[in-house]
């Protein structure tokens, strides 16, 4: 079966990214859970946090040291949330490692 963000990442299906490079892509989530709500992926599918294996340290770093360039050119510099449900109990449901990064508003916790 395709991979949705693996398709996302190539340019085969539709989404609005708003950063790429050859490692990493941001692109807005499709419902968003608030006024600013991306997704960041590694461009190579890796299924979740729970894969992540020792090769994999350059491309988490590169990925998590884009996070003040990205929350600067989305206004929420100021506080923002970042997360990863990783595993379907989590509430993952999308098998491609993602983060959501989301701000623009007050979050509350513990989440649900
Ligand atoms: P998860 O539930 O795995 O943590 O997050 C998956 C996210 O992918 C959800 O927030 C969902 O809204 C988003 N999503 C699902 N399908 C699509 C899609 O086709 N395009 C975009 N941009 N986001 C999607
Ligand atoms: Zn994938």
């Amino acid at each position: 079966m395709k991979c949705l963000f693996c398709e996302i990442v190539a340019g085969r299906a539709p989404a609005q990214i708003v950063y790429q490079d050859e490692r990493i892509t941001a692109f807005r989530d499709a419902n968003p859970r608030a006024p600013v709500h991306l997704l960041l992926v590694p461009n190579r599918h890796i299924a979740s946090c729970g894969e992540l294996e020792a090769g994999d340290a350059d491309l988490m770093g590169h990925l998590l040291i884009k996070l003040p360039h990205l929350a600067a050119q989305e206004n929420i510099a100021g506080g923002f949330r970042l997360v990863a449900n990783t595993g379907r109990s989590a509430g993952q449901s999308v098998l491609h490692l993602h983060f959501h990064l989301l701000g623009g508003r007050v979050f509350s916790w513990p989440p649900g």
